[in-house]
């Protein structure tokens, strides 16, 4: 097995990676890494869990510190695109980790919150800029973002971006970019319209693919419950009050089924929270804060805005309904069992809801079973 040490990154990197506690690197680290630090594009496919985000900034903080150029007012050096503000944070946290025994400068950008901060970050220039597509065509339309010296454009999950209409966005960004750069392009899953987007975009990229954390997958404890839709509400009461200690993570489909759920558990006295498009960033964030702290039991999620929450500890995930897509299940349920614990998914389901929960089956490639003393139909 590799070591960092074995990657070639610099000595103030390695530190900062001592720090964090990574004792070994994850598959994608091992193969990007590398390949990254010779300046080659590349082509990822690999979803949240897998430890992508270190593997495209620790080379990415590598190489800014070694060429030592100053950002201009109004520039960046590199840029992440991502699809949602979750994820933009969660990027730029772990960078400004890494990178703590650096000089190097970074920035988020996302809507939803007041652009003067972000503008005044940007007046600066910044070394590593992570945002979501629309705050930052909206900033880079007023002349606040400028492209002149980027050396790295990173694209984080591509796949989400098209299923949330960014594409065309991505694009208009791109158009923007100097031709000469080094372009990274993650995505989970690789439809036609990822890959001809990857063609225009990477120049003999090497290409690196990991499989989804099945290890997540097996560590959770999977059950189906048979539940009419009309009977779910009083079930999950029964799930979280049985569950009195620990924290539940629901899913909805909607923004709507999330509100829903919440009024309901606050009626039965269960404090509740949720997160999804709908709401500010600043409740977003209020929300998963006293989730982590435990001073909330229950936290209603939508797909989109759980997308890279990092929750430690989540004993229960239910999913109160079933994904549309196969790959948000994974998603999901790796929300639990993360750092070796172990977790139970419990996934509500009936007749009108069978082939998704077989295109999950497909996918995890084993049958869920389903627990009949959980049924209310
Ligand atoms: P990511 O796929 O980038 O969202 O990373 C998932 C989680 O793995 C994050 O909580 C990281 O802090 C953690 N992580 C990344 N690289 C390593 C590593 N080499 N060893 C242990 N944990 C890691």
């Amino acid at each position: 097995m590799l070591n960092f040490d074995d990657l070639g990154l610099s000595t103030e990197i390695l530190m900062a990676i001592k720090v964090k506690g990574y004792s070994t690197p994850t598959p994608i680290q091992v193969q990007a890494i590398p390949h990254l630090l010779q300046g080659h594009d590349l082509l990822g496919i690999a979803q949240t869990g897998t430890g992508k985000t270190a593997a495209f900034a620790l080379p990415l903080i590598d190489r800014l510190m070694k060429n030592r150029v100053k950002a201009r007012p109004a520039r960046v050096r590199a840029l992440i695109l991502t699809p949602t503000r979750e994820l933009a944070s969660q990027i730029l946290a772990s960078i400004t980790t890494y990178a703590k025994n650096s000089k190097l400068s970074s920035a988020v950008m996302f809507g939803g919150v007041s652009e003067r901060p972000q503008i005044m970050a940007m007046s600066r220039g910044v070394d590593i800029l992570v945002a979501t597509p629309g705050r930052l065509i909206d900033l880079m339309e007023q002349g606040h973002v400028r492209f002149e010296q980027l050396e790295v454009f990173i694209l984080d999950e591509a796949d989400r971006m098209l299923d949330m209409g960014f594409i065309t966005d991505v694009k208009r960004v791109i158009r923007q970019l100097p031709a000469k750069r080094q372009t990274l392009l993650f995505s989970a899953t690789m439809p036609q319209d990822i890959a001809s987007l990857a063609n225009t975009m990477l120049y003999r990229p090497v290409r690196v693919e990991v499989t989804p954390q099945s290890t997540t997958v097996e560590k959770v404890e999977q059950k189906v419950a048979m539940v009419e839709k009309g009977n779910r509400l009083m079930l999950l009461r029964n799930i979280v009050r049985q569950n009195s200690n620990g924290s539940v993570l629901v899913f909805t489909r909607t923004k709507h089924g999330a509100d829903r759920v919440v009024k309901h558990l606050e009626r039965e006295k269960v404090v509740a929270m949720a997160i999804h498009g709908n709401k500010s960033q600043n409740a977003r964030e209020r929300a998963l804060q006293s989730f982590r702290s435990g001073k909330i039991q229950v936290l209603v999620a939508t797909d989109i805005a759980a997308r890279g929450i990092d929750v430690p500890g989540v004993g229960y995930v239910i999913n109160y309904d079933l994904p549309e897509d196969p790959e948000s299940y994974v998603h999901r349920i790796g929300r639990t069992a993360r750092a070796g614990l172990g977790g139970v998914a419990i996934s509500f389901c009936d007749n009108s809801e069978l082939h998704l929960l077989r295109a999950v089956e497909r996918l995890i490639k084993r049958k869920v079973p389903v627990d009949s003393m959980l049924g209310h139909r």
